[in-house]
């Protein structure tokens, strides 16, 4: 039995989670998790898990919770986040968290020992290179969610990282893979979070239309597997079947497909290296996908890749740049502020500003991530 911290029941992959947790009650218990805005949500989940400890919002809201369940502690706020994920009779914390704000709680699970499912990419964007070294002297495993990720790791077990060739990281080119940059100046919220194949968070969903989210995977990919960006490609793939891939020094490829269906992976980091059933697996018939199409990228098009590949080499704090300028960028297309092509424009200047520190420490990354936030706040409310 895996004792279990959620961090993000409320959100996308949170409701996925709770599907596999509550599918197989004998491999997994749900100790400990947390959510923020949806407080209703909360607290169903609260009734229908009986968890020891729960984090919220703010210490308000936790006082309020506790009279209502005195059975369980709760707690508030990132450090709060951060005691939900340290608590020591975990086995695994997943990270589904949206933003930067998965930063320091995951830090905190890995500190207190605790494998990681990883979905909340931007904690490597932000800091790869405290997360990864961390994780390193501790020794724990840290998982990927991610789709592609996810496949990925599936590709290399039992291979040897020394004979890898390359990754391609397959992209399904969002909700406006096929308008011009012309076509891109009078979209919709509405439109962009029209995602083709994937049922997803607002942010992430936003992201996927900007490619953003495909330039994070390949900062991710690099920090997860260790590999020079040079060796992370990004291909086209219209169906997102094909999961990713992994080419071999021999020039073999291997590949792995499967439905949209973001509970495989989720069930796999908490299983693995075992596999389980799944339980109303949505139809598999490559027969009848028929087809499976992959085409080159076109950087001209996703300029946001292009930027992330640079963020990605040039490295130091300038992806946490890159990330904090997104997010809030992005909340403001949602809040309909500024306009599609204004998260790339803001993303862009932010990082042409920023002075890079090589070496950022955890407490350099935060302090960038929160000027950065500041700094196109006020371009926005300028406008
Ligand atoms: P959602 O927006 O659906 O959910 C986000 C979760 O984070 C919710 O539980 C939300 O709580 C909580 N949250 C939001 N802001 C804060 C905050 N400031 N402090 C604490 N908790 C907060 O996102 P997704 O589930 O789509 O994505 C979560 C992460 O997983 C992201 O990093 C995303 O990139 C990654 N991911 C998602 C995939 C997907 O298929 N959705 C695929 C691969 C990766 P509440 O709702 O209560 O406000
Ligand atoms: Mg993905």
């Amino acid at each position: 039995m895996k004792k279990i911290s959620l961090l993000g029941i409320t959100g996308s992959i949170g409701s996925s989670t709770v599907d596999v947790i509550s599918a197989n009650p004998d491999l997994f218990q749900l100790v400990a998790f947390s959510f923020y805005s949806n407080i209703e949500k909360g607290k169903d989940y609260i009734r229908q898990f009986s968890p020891k400890m729960v984090s919220v919002k703010s210490e308000a809201v936790a006082v309020e919770l506790a009279q209502e369940f005195p059975q369980t502690t709760f707690v508030s706020g990132v450090s709060g986040l951060c005691e939900i994920a340290a608590l020591p009779e975990l086995d695994i914390v997943l990270t589904a968290v949206m933003g930067s704000i998965g930063l320091r709680p995951t830090l905190a699970a890995i500190e207190a020992g605790h494998d990681i499912a990883l979905a909340n990419k931007e904690t490597l964007v932000t800091a790869g290179h405290i997360v990864m070294a961390k994780a390193k002297e501790k020794g724990i495993k840290i998982l990927p969610v991610d789709s592609e990720h996810a496949a990925i790791f599936q590709c290399l077990q039992g291979e040897k990282m020394s004979q890898v060739d390359h990754l391609l990281i397959t992209a399904s080119g969002g909700s406006f893979r096929d308008k011009t940059r012309e076509a891109l100046k009078q979209v919709t919220v509405e439109d962009a979070l029209n995602h083709p194949n994937w049922s997803m968070g607002a942010k992430i969903t936003i992201d996927s239309a900007t490619m953003m989210n495909k330039g994070f995977e390949v900062i991710e990919a690099h920090w997860l597997f260790d590999l020079d960006y040079d060796k992370i490609k990004v291909v086209l793939h219209r169906e997102s079947i094909v999961h990713s891939m992994v080419a071999f020094i021999d020039g073999s490829v291997k590949a792995q497909l499967g439905p949209s269906d973001m509970r495989e992976p989720i069930q796999y980091a908490l299983t693995y290296p075992d596999r389980a059933y799944l339980k109303e697996q949505q139809p598999f018939d490559l027969t009848k996908i028929g087809a499976l199409h992959f085409e080159p990228l076109d950087f001209q098009r996703f300029p946001m890749i292009r930027l992330a590949y640079e963020a990605g080499r040039i490295g130091g704090s300038l992806p946490a740049v890159m990330n904090a300028a997104n997010e809030v960028a992005v909340a403001a297309f949602l809040a309909k502020k500024i306009t599609f092509l204004q998260i790339e424009t803001a993303v862009e200047k932010a990082m042409a500003q920023h002075q890079v520190v090589p070496h950022p420490s955890l407490e350099d990354i935060l302090e960038i991530d929160q000027s950065t936030r500041t700094l196109v706040e006020s371009w926005i409310s300028q406008k």
